[in-house]
């Protein structure tokens, strides 16, 4: 864990501690805590988040190795994402607990400026050695088209191998990664995705349905299992709008309220 976000970490928790003397965004006297703080901090602090991402990228190397050993024409390449794949942005999502605010492209543009994501357990040397065996890889980022110098600068500091303006390929017009995937499939084979969302595997996840997508795994399956590692994320995603909707506050507090009385409805 690096030393910056030990601090935030070590901050929060001391702003947490004395919420009873001192208001804060996080828990004003009388008030609950923000409903994404657990959230956030799991993500940032729990030792089991942390072993989720040494895990998942233990399981990409041997999943890349088995596939790797399947004879193809084409020169391979690995598909990660980005955010919460293999850039850490939990301390963007505390900062904003901590000043009592929600998300908003100004404050995300401005931590995305700022270059000084940490990498994710194993994602770093896990690329490394894709690229040792011979793999090109490619990170394909729903972060817009502005946001790629600075994304640049934060994975080549870091060391994440072949991250320059032609492997970082940002969103453009669509938060879909269709086309980006088959552009690289174009001239590639691609034997491995990493992401935090299953739309990082296929965009057929971004519409769950009224089961939340429960089914899709099953009809993906296989694909699924054979050329695709899913990582962690408790803070944002699809899943959430699989149930909150995307409407107004208003409206998907009351979605919200609605699920939790279907799921504790005894048979
Ligand atoms: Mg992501």
């Amino acid at each position: 864990m690096t030393l910056r976000r030990t601090l935030i970490i070590a901050g929060t928790c001391g702003l947490l501690a004395c919420s009873g003397t001192r208001e804060t965004a996080v828990a004003p006297a009388g008030a609950e805590l923000s409903p994404n703080t657990y959230a956030a901090l799991y993500q940032n602090a729990s030792a089991e988040v942390q072993w989720m991402y040494e895990q998942a990228y233990a399981l990409a190397r041997v999943k890349l190795e088995a596939n790797l050993a399947v004879p193809d024409g084409l020169p391979p390449a690995v598909v990660v994402d980005v955010d919460e794949t293999v850039l850490d942005n939990s301390p963007y999502e505390l900062e904003n607990i901590l000043a009592g605010r929600s998300y908003s492209p100004e404050t995300w543009k401005a931590w995305t400026d700022r270059a000084s994501a940490a990498a994710l357990p194993g994602a770093l040397a896990f690329l490394q050695h894709a690229e040792e065996l011979g793999c090109a890889v490619f990170y394909i980022t729903n972060r817009t088209d502005e946001e790629r110098a600075a994304t640049v600068r934060n994975l080549s500091a870091l060391g994440f191998p072949m991250s320059d303006a032609d492997h970082v390929l940002t969103k453009g017009s669509t938060s879909d990664k269709t086309a980006r995937r088959a552009s690289v499939a174009a001239d590639h084979r691609i034997v491995l995705l990493v992401g935090d969302q299953l739309t990082d595997f296929d965009q057929v996840f971004r519409e769950r349905g009224e089961d939340l997508g429960w089914g899709m795994l099953e009809e993906h399956r296989e694909a699924l299992h054979g050329r695709f590692v899913l990582v962690p994320n408790a803070t944002y995603g699809y899943w959430r709008d699989g149930i909150t909707g995307r409407g107004t506050s208003a409206e998907q507090q009351e979605r919200v309220k609605r699920f939790l009385e279907e799921r504790t409805r005894r048979p």
